[in-house]
């Protein structure tokens, strides 16, 4: 094994409590921004970094080495060469940083770093995201990303088969959608996002391999501003 794999950190996905906090301090109206910034900069580098493994995957490999000192260095892959694709060195022009492919393969197999039939979205977040100024625009951009969908039939392109939270919140599938389900809104939310909601909730329907208790089960009726001030009770703030 080449020591390259040291100088890889993939970046983490964000965990449920963040997320869920974030949505809490919004649906109260009291924002919590420095929150919004941690869990929005945690996305930004995973989007980054699943924009990455999409690029290695097509043969542009990134430098880990030069990103650690904030250069960005691109080492090109002989996609087509003979012989089993893993053996090929890879080697930084600039630091010298080597990798086999097969080990950087390795360094993000299983990780949910891959961007399946969800590519826009991860390269609109990672494009976007920095441009965003206000603590809305921030996070509507969240709530967008986090409630977006793979598409993965080239005949059917508007049927969502997945959902990308999976990729992005620590969790197994079932876990993530279920945690998206029992976010809590409330008159502090955004309408926007009340609408993302929605939508997400009529696609997550229409995938046959998700069962969710029927919408609005949880609360019985109840708006989303009384759910949410029932929940601030139930978690003692
Ligand atoms: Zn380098």
């Amino acid at each position: 094994m080449t020591d390259g794999r040291r100088d890889i950190r993939w970046a983490r996905r964000v965990p449920k409590w963040k997320v869920r906090r974030l949505y809490e301090s919004d649906a109260r109206g009291m924002r919590d921004e420095e929150l919004l910034d941690d869990v929005g900069t945690t996305l930004w580098l995973r989007c980054r970094d699943i924009v990455a493994v999409l690029e290695a995957r097509e043969g542009r490999v990134k430098c880990h080495r030069c990103a650690r000192q904030n250069r960005h260095t691109v080492i090109h892959r002989e996609l087509g060469r003979k012989g089993d694709p893993r053996d090929e060195l890879l080697t930084c022009p600039v630091c010298g940083w080597q990798i086999t492919w097969g080990d950087y393969h390795l360094s993000f197999k299983r990780k949910q770093l891959n961007s399946g039939g969800a590519t826009t979205a991860f390269e609109t977040f990672a494009r976007d995201y920095p441009h965003a100024r206000t603590p809305r625009e921030k996070v509507l951009a969240v709530d967008r990303l986090i409630h977006e969908f793979h598409y993965s039939y080239k005949d059917r392109p508007d049927l969502a088969t997945r959902p990308i939270g999976v990729n992005l919140i620590e969790g197994r599938i079932p876990d993530v959608v279920r945690f998206l389900d029992e976010l809590t809104y409330g008159r502090g939310t955004s309408p926007a996002v009340i609408e993302h909601r929605a939508a997400w909730r009529g696609k997550i329907d229409r995938i046959d391999w998700i069962d969710l208790p029927p919408a609005g089960s949880k609360s019985q009726g109840d708006t989303p501003a009384r759910e949410s001030i029932r929940d601030g009770k139930a978690t003692g703030r």
